[in-house]
C-alpha cells in the first residue's frame, strides 16, 4: 500500500473510483504525513475528492469526538447513516463518505493530475521512472464524459495499454501501435457477450463485447486480457 506510486482512474463511474477514498485512508492510517499519492483522473474526480474529504461545513448529524493530533489507526466501526433519510441518494452517499473520512481525523494526502496532463506532468514522470517506465501516453475513449485510456512502455521492452470502459475505438488502437512490438499487452474491457441482444446493449451503454475486444487486439498482435 505504501509503495504505491500512482493511481490511475479512467473515468467517473462508481465501480472505478469509489475505492480510492479507502485506499487514501489506509495509506494515511499506515503512515500519517507520508508522501502524497499521485492520483491521475478525470476533472470530476478532483471535485469529488475535495467534496468528500473536506468536512461538511453544514451541521453534522452525528457528533464526533474532539479532534486529536494523533490519528487513530484502529479500524473504525461502520459509520452510522444519517438519521434523517435523504430524498437524494447522491446527497446521502456524499454525507456518508464525509462521515467516513472525518472519522479518521487524518488528513488524506494526494496530488491530483488530470488524465490529459499526465504525459507532461513532472510528478507523474518521476513516478514512471521509479517504476521503470520510459513513456506514458493517453487517449480519450468512447464511454462517459472525460474517460481515458493509458499506454505504458517499460524500459525492459514490454508495454501495456489499459482501455478503461469504452466502445472499440481508434484511440486505443493507436496506443497499442505506439508500444514497442516486442511484448504488448492490451487490457480491454469486455462487459458483454456477443449474442445480438448483448451486442445492442454494449452499443447503447458504450461498452464492448468479447469479440470487439479481440478485434482491437488481434490485427496488431497484442496479447489480450479482458476486464471490467
Ligand atoms: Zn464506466
Amino acid at each position: 500500500m505504501l509503495q504505491l506510486e500512482l493511481c490511475w482512474i479512467s473515468h467517473m463511474h462508481a465501480d472505478h473510483h469509489l475505492g480510492l477514498l479507502h485506499l487514501l485512508e489506509m495509506r494515511a492510517a499506515l503512515k500519517p504525513n507520508g508522501p502524497p499519492l499521485v492520483v491521475v483522473g478525470p476533472q470530476a474526480l478532483q471535485r469529488w475528492l475535495n467534496l468528500t474529504i473536506i468536512p461538511d461545513p453544514s451541521p453534522s448529524p452525528s457528533p464526533s469526538p474532539s479532534p486529536s493530533p494523533s490519528p487513530s489507526p484502529s479500524p473504525s466501526p461502520s459509520p452510522s447513516p444519517s438519521p434523517s433519510p435523504s430524498p437524494n441518494p447522491n446527497q446521502a452517499l456524499q454525507r456518508w463518505l464525509r462521515t467516513a473520512a472525518a472519522a479518521l481525523h487524518t488528513p488524506l494526502y494526494f496530488r491530483f493530475v488530470h488524465c490529459g496532463a499526465a504525459p507532461h506532468d513532472g510528478g507523474v514522470g518521476m513516478a514512471m521512472r521509479r517504476l521503470g517506465f520510459e513513456r506514458l501516453a493517453i487517449s480519450p475513449v468512447v464511454h462517459s464524459f472525460d474517460a481515458w485510456a493509458i499506454a505504458l512502455q517499460h524500459r525492459e521492452g514490454w508495454g501495456l495499454v489499459y482501455s478503461g470502459d469504452t466502445r472499440p475505438c481508434e484511440g486505443v488502437v493507436r496506443l497499442g501501435r505506439s508500444l514497442r512490438p516486442k511484448a504488448r499487452i492490451l487490457v480491454h474491457e469486455a462487459t458483454f457477450d456477443d449474442n445480438p441482444g448483448m451486442r445492442r446493449e454494449a452499443e447503447q451503454r458504450k461498452h464492448s463485447t468479447v469479440a470487439e475486444a479481440l478485434e482491437v487486439a488481434q490485427p496488431d498482435g497484442l496479447t489480450l486480457t479482458t476486464d471490467h
